[in-house]
């Protein structure tokens, strides 16, 4: 794989797809075995982690459940620190099997702040599933019960993660090039 040219950016390959799909359905199958017989509700956090709760869908066999929120904190390659909530929750999660799905994991704040508003409505339990976390740039601690991959603390894209609203499509993961 090249490195690909994303507006002023070089970015170099990181992860494959294979070794993405891997994990997802790594992550798949413990979710089948976690909670056969609990119709567990996914809550996809948009945009980011669209393609990522696409793939995990498709690979959960037992009975389940997804709706989506939309929540943004990043504005190019750093956090602007403000969580907005752009969609909400549509769903009702009280006494509910509520496993989140997020893309990335950086700082932990959008989640930090996030996850008390789902407490407040007391599901029957409320677990993490995360594609990538950047366990160096993590200032709020969140427990990550299903996780992909541990990664440094690197801007990436590609599979649902963007640069300025692009790279989404892009297959694989790549991350960016040191000058
Ligand atoms: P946090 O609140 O944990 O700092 O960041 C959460 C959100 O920021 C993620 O869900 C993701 O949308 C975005 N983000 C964090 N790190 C990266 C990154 O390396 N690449 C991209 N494209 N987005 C990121
Ligand atoms: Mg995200
Ligand atoms: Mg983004």
């Amino acid at each position: 794989m090249p490195t690909v040219n994303i507006r002023d950016k070089v970015f170099e390959p990181y992860l494959t797809a294979a070794a993405i799909q891997e994990q997802v359905h790594r992550i798949a199958a413990a979710i089948n075995h976690d909670y056969a017989g609990k119709r567990p509700l996914f809550i996809s956090i948009l945009n980011g982690s669209f393609i990522f709760a696409a793939d995990l869908f498709k690979a959960v066999t037992i009975d389940a459940e997804i709706c989506f929120i939309k929540l943004a904190s990043y504005k190019g390659t750093k956090s602007t620190g403000q969580v907005i909530t752009a969609i909400g929750l549509d769903t009702d999660i009280h006494q509910r099997h509520v496993i989140i799905l997020e893309d990335i994991v950086d700082t932990g704040k959008t989640l930090h702040e996030f996850l008390p508003q789902l407490h407040h409505q007391q599901p029957a339990s409320l677990e993490l599933a995360v594609l990538l976390h950047k366990p160096s740039a993590t200032q709020f601690p969140i427990g990550i019960k299903y996780l992909g991959f541990s990664i440094p603390d690197k801007f990436v894209l590609g599979y649902g993660l963007d640069f300025d609203g692009l790279g989404r499509n892009i297959p694989e993961i790549y991350r960016l090039k040191e000058e």
